[in-house]
Formats: structure tokens, sequence, C-alpha cells
């Protein structure tokens, strides 16, 4: 795949295969600002055409895109494992995931579009219509290199809107290839090869009508700052610090399984993995369960069909897990499994867990995005949601009981926007609504209906009898 020369802003940007470096999956110039820039352009000069289209034409479109994606799947799947060290049947359930999204989408693209209201004058016809916000930037991280590009683009496209994609580098080009395959035209469609100054450049300058962001907190929220300053609509899905709340009438190898399944698999680089395990019970058996399920895990070659632990996406990536489990045995916690980096081409580190970790410890509060899991000893279902909602984040957490009415009591007491009972934090389903409280998301939630919310505006309409 050779992508298109253009003038260079910058250094070149260099994906490579985490599992071995030496592997560059593609280098592309960094367009920088000024492709920014143009891709808006582009997408503002075809956006009322595409908005134009009836509903069946923009619908028959996204449903074509599914058939194409799914017609690659096998060869986009293969790439993302190569790209992001994703384990080869997870990169396959995303790319399903991804063609379930597309036809999701095409479908909702005849929703009703607005509602009618009874006027106040009892005479008038009141309805408020649902319609495109116009061109809406896109910036995207590499863990999920087409789910995440297509839940936020194909809502944006059912709904009239023209799509500016700047998806990270590290998964640049599963994005160049997606948007190959969704064939749809240019300027509908724009995708920006650019590091940050091509995404700063979207929230810059007040010239697109909205921003979805996925990535770190720090980013999200200076990018949040920046789209209010200029009028620009912002959703931002952020950090984690997602703990999995284990009781002791809870089915513990079922349990223990699920949990090392949602910290561990794609090395724990997904937004909703598991990173905290609050046991309310007996600690030292719910750690064996623990310890047993991850040994159970394979680490390795994410090609492998057995594999479900890969590399890290950088090297720098795994110093920063190295690094917290380091700190985190100086402070007294002790390392039950893995705690080391894997010899081997490219950046693996054993899947860890950590017993003895006060909730208050870095490793309690930040996210460390690998494929690491502090064990937290609670006295009591009190302390338990305390030291789930003590971090900033609150994104996602899972409580594992046999007692329904402690299930539905934590549900509604926990400060987090989505919570799973028996079952892992992670797969989220993609047609309700995802997101999180306090630093973990800004603007309204993303996915299914709930999606509409963002890439749409609605224009209220009186209309009162002429005499
Ligand atoms: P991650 O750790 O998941 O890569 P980041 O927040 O660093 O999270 O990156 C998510 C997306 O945001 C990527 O597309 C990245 O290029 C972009 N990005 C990162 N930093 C900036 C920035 N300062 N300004 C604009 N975009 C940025």
């Amino acid at each position: 795949m050779a992508p298109p020369r253009m003038k260079t802003a910058g250094e070149p940007m260099r994906s490579r295969s985490p599992q071995d470096p030496a592997d560059i999956v593609g280098e592309w110039p960094d367009g920088g600002a000024a492709a920014a820039e143009r891709a808006i352009a582009r997408a503002r000069a075809t956006q009322p055409w595409w908005a134009a289209l009836s509903a069946h034409e923009r619908s028959g479109a996204l449903g074509a895109a599914a058939e194409r994606v799914a017609a690659d799947a096998g060869t986009l799947a293969g790439l993302m494992v190569r790209e992001v060290g994703k384990p080869a049947d997870e990169a396959a359930t995303e790319v399903q995931r991804t063609i379930a999204i597309l036809r999701y989408y095409a479908q909702a693209a005849f929703d009703a579009d607005g509602e009618t209201f009874p006027a106040v004058d009892g005479r008038s016809w009141l309805f408020a219509r649902h319609r495109p916000r116009g061109v809406v930037g896109l910036i995207t991280p590499w863990n999920f290199p087409v789910a995440i590009p297509v839940w936020k683009a194909a809502p944006a496209l059912a709904w009239g809107n023209a799509v500016v994609l700047k998806p990270a580098r590290h998964a640049m080009a599963c994005a160049i290839r997606l948007v190959e395959l969704l064939g749809l035209p240019d300027g509908v469609v724009e995708i920006v090869r650019g590091g940050h100054a091509a995404g700063s450049r979207l929230v810059a300058r007040g010239d697109i009508d909205a921003v979805s962001f996925t990535g770190s907190t720090d980013t999200g929220r200076n990018l949040a700052v920046a789209a209010a300053r200029g009028g620009i609509a912002f959703q931002g899905e952020m950090g984690g610090s997602n703990a999995s709340i284990l009781f002791d009438d809870a089915d513990l190898e079922r349990a223990a399984a699920m949990i090392a399944s949602a910290a561990m698999t794609f090395a724990g680089q997904k937004c909703t993995a598991t990173s905290r395990v609050v046991v309310v019970g007996d600690v030292g058996r719910a750690c064996e369960a623990l310890v047993a399920a991850v040994e159970a895990m394979t680490v390795g070659d994410p090609a492998a069909p057995d594999v479900s632990v890969g590399p890290m996406i950088s090297e720098v990536a795994r110093d920063v897990v190295t690094g917290a489990i380091s700190r985190a045995v100086s402070a007294g916690a002790q390392v039950i499994a893995g705690g080391h980096p894997l010899k081997g081409l490219g950046w693996f580190v054993a899947p860890t867990l950590i017993r003895d970790v006060e909730p208050d410890a870095e490793l309690a509060q930040e996210e460390v995005f690998g494929p690491i899991c502090a064990v937290l000893a609670a006295r009591d279902e009190n302390e338990a949601a305390q030291i789930v909602d003590s971090t900033r984040f609150g994104l996602i957490a899972s409580v594992f009981t046999g007692d329904l009415d402690r299930a539905i009591s934590f549900a509604d007491r926990l400060r987090v926007g989505m919570v799973r009972v028996n079952a892992p934090t992670t797969g989220v389903d993609f047609h309700v609504p995802f997101g999180g409280t306090r630093a973990s998301s800004v603007g309204p939630r993303e996915q299914g209906r709930a999606a509409r919310e963002f890439y749409t505006t609605t224009t209220t309409v009186t209309v009162s009898p002429s005499r």
C-alpha cells in the first residue's frame, strides 16, 4: 500500500510491529496542520451533497461499506495483528464488530429524525428536527484501529455529516486500509496522515463543527478546552482505572477467568480493561484463583491462534509498566504473578498481578495501560464501593456476586458510566450508550442511538396557521 506523496510538515511517521519492531508496517510524511486544514476544506465542500442524499442512499452507501469490509475481513484482521499486536482472535472479533456497527447505522439512517410537540397556543404545529452538525473531526487511538474510527464515523455519516479522521500513528496503516474499504467519496470521509499538530488543528480554528476524541485524559481535556474556545461541540472518551469487585458468593473460578481476561488480553491495552480487583472476603483464596487464571493464559506472538496476550504497543509503554511495577514493590506491594518484561523481539511484559496494594497507591489510582492488575482488600460492601470510587476516573466496573440485591445496589451507587454484573469490564455491546464519568469522559455518550445526540443538532420549527 503506497501512500501518496505530499508536502511534509515534519518528521515522517513510522508504524512498527510491536512484536517485531524491525518490521516497519508503514511510513508516511506527517502532513501536520496543513493536511488537516485541506481535509476540513474538502469535507466542508462535500458535506451538503452528502446530507442532501436520501436516507436510502446514505444507508445504501454504509451497507455497501459493511460488505466491502466483510469481504476483506481476514486481511484487515491480519494487518491489525501485525500493526498493533492484537491477538488474532480479538482482531477477527473487532472486524466483525466493525461490520455490525456499519450495518446497524445503515439502518439508523431511517430512524425518526425528530419529535412533534403540542403548541402552547393550541393552533400551531411544533416540531424539532435532528439535522447534521456538518463536518466532524475524529481523533482516534491505536488500540481499536478499526472499531473506534467506525463507531464514530458511521453515526456521523448516517446522520449526514462529513468526516475528517485523524488516526493514531501506531495504527495508521489499519486506518488507511479501513478508509479505502469504506469506499466513500473523497470529502465524505477524509483521512489525515498526521500527528499532534494535525490533531490540534482540528479544534484550533472553529472551522469544524464537532470533534469526537478517544485517547488519554490529559490530551482529551486540552482538546476539550480548545474546542470550547472555538465553539466546537466536543466529546471525549479518555482514561479508566476500572475495578472488578469480587464477593465471596461469586463463582470464584468463573469470575477469576473473566477478570484475568479483562485485565490481560491484548496486554491490558483497552480503556475498559480491569486494573483493580477489590476483594470482599478471603483475599488469599481470591489471589490463588486469579493467579491460576492469569498463568493459564498464553503470552507470545499475537498471530498464533492460542495466544491471548501479545506485546505492548511500544518500548515507552513497556517501560511505563515496568516502572510502575518497581515503584509498587518499593512501596510494599507483593508481585504474585509476572512482574517482569519477557525476552523476545518485541515489547512483552508477563501478565502481572500485585497484591497488598493500598487504595491510595499509584497503581490503584492511575491508569497504567498494560498487563497489570492490582488486588485490593475491602472489609465490606461499603468499603468496596468507596475504593472503587476513590480514583479520578469513572468508566466501568464489574460486580461478581450471586446476590441480585447486592448487584442492583452496586449498579446504583457506583460513580461510573457502565456497570456489568458477572461479566468482564471489557467487551461492551456496540449498540448501547458508552461512556464514563469524571476524568473518563466529557460530553454526550457514544454508540447506539445515544450517538445521535452528538452528531446532530436540532432545529425547532413553529408553523402557525396563516390566518
Ligand atoms: P494514546 O495513549 O491512546 O495514544 P493519546 O491521547 O496520546 O492516547 O492519543 C490519542 C489520539 O490523540 C491520537 O490520534 C493522537 O495522535 C492524538 N493526540 C495526542 N496528543 C495530541 C495533541 N497534543 N493534540 C492533538 N492530538 C493529539
